[in-house]
């Protein structure tokens, strides 16, 4: 299988708890993958690892064959891989063309004054290209803040577009949106996924998305994976079900 992320017995601890433990996961290239689980399933600190904001206590993590375990977190960009945070992370008081731009800043812009305040025309060009294929381009020049939540929560995955990443880590993108929100988005990632080829990994709750657009789902419960496979197969599955009921 041509695994573009792969997890080799990944375990962090914090202290005394074990948040994630000896996970092992591949995510095929070209796919879209779900990580779901219970809350405090150690999800969100699988993508903090992935993107080298924790450094795991044990184990290896491979990116398109290179073992990126040691990399410094800004050195994750470059290598193409783009993420989102669960809680909001825009920059508030900027309009939602400069926030795209800003996202746009480290893969390909060598200059140093573009880096810290990108306004080049290719960039700007770049910036509205996805604006227009995450529907906001009508809503570019209000300021973040301004903006509904479905909205905001759109503009950090166009932001996060903004790297052309190779892959997507969308962490609860779903989260709060109301459901023709929700199938909006479904209709983004899978275009992105199938016109430019995007790997997404996906943390989400919101099942009606994760069984539409997943190749492949992973279960975690208690830092543990519990099941893996099609969405048809984890669905039924009895251990998953379990692990949501006893929530
Ligand atoms: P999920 O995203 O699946 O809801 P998390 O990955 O956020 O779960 O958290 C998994 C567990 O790790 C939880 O018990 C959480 O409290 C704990 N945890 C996460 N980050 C930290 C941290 N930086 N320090 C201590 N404990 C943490
Ligand atoms: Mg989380």
């Amino acid at each position: 299988m041509d695994d573009l992320l792969a997890l080799d017995a990944v375990t962090m601890r914090f202290g005394g708890l074990t948040a994630v433990n000896g996970l092992s996961m591949g995510v095929t290239r070209g796919t879209i993958h779900a990580l779901i689980g219970p809350n405090g399933a150690g999800k969100s600190t699988v993508f903090n690892c992935v993107s080298r904001i924790y450094r795991p206590t044990e184990g290896r993590i491979r990116f398109d064959g290179r073992d990126v375990t040691g990399l410094p977190a800004h050195a994750m960009a470059g290598l193409g891989i783009a993420r989102t945070f669960q809680n909001l992370e825009l920059f508030n008081e900027l309009t939602v063309l400069e926030n795209v731009m800003l996202g746009a800043y480290s893969r390909h812009e060598t200059r140093l004054i573009e880096r810290l305040w990108p306004r080049s025309p290719k960039t700007r060009a770049w910036a509205e290209e996805i604006l227009e294929g995450t529907g906001l381009k009508d809503c570019r020049d209000a300021k973040a803040n301004g903006l509904d939540f479905g909205r905001q929560k759109l503009l950090e995955v166009a932001r996060a577009l903004a790297l052309s990443p190779t892959l997507l880590l969308l962490d609860e993108p779903a989260a709060g949106l109301r459901s023709r929100e929700i199938e909006r988005l479904d209709t983004i990632l899978t275009g992105l996924n199938r016109e430019r080829g995007i790997t997404v990994l996906l943390v989400e709750h919101v099942m009606q998305l994760v069984m539409s657009i997943s190749d492949r789902i992973t279960v975690l419960s208690f830092g543990e994976k519990i099941a893996e496979g099609t969405p048809e197969a984890v669905r039924g599955d009895p251990r998953v079900i379990e692990a949501y009921l006893g929530t």
